[in-house]
């Protein structure tokens, strides 16, 4: 008994999370620390995708890159999102 299962252990509790409006959720930047809803973010549009930054110190929290057929989600500029599910 190893006290762990592979990463297919997360296929529902994710599948709950992404089916929800993410821009409503709550981050906390990982550079200053702001708390905040995605939605409040500084998006920009023209990159190879979206980068969003924070409002307050100006470093990137979020990237989205699109490809022909995948999508790469960068989220390591922030220490946690906090998502509520819908009501
Ligand atoms: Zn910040």
């Amino acid at each position: 008994m190893t006290g762990h299962l592979d990463g297919n252990a997360l296929a529902g509790p994710l599948r709950e999370i992404f089916a929800v409006d993410l821009t409503a959720a709550i981050g906390t930047c990982a550079h200053c620390r702001a708390r905040g809803p995605l939605a409040e973010a500084t998006v920009y549009t023209h990159a190879p995708g979206e980068v969003a930054r924070c409002t307050r110190c100006g470093e990137v929290v979020l990237r989205l890159v699109h490809g022909p057929d995948r999508t790469w989600l960068d989220l390591r500029g922030l220490l946690n999102v906090e998502i509520r599910p819908p009501a």
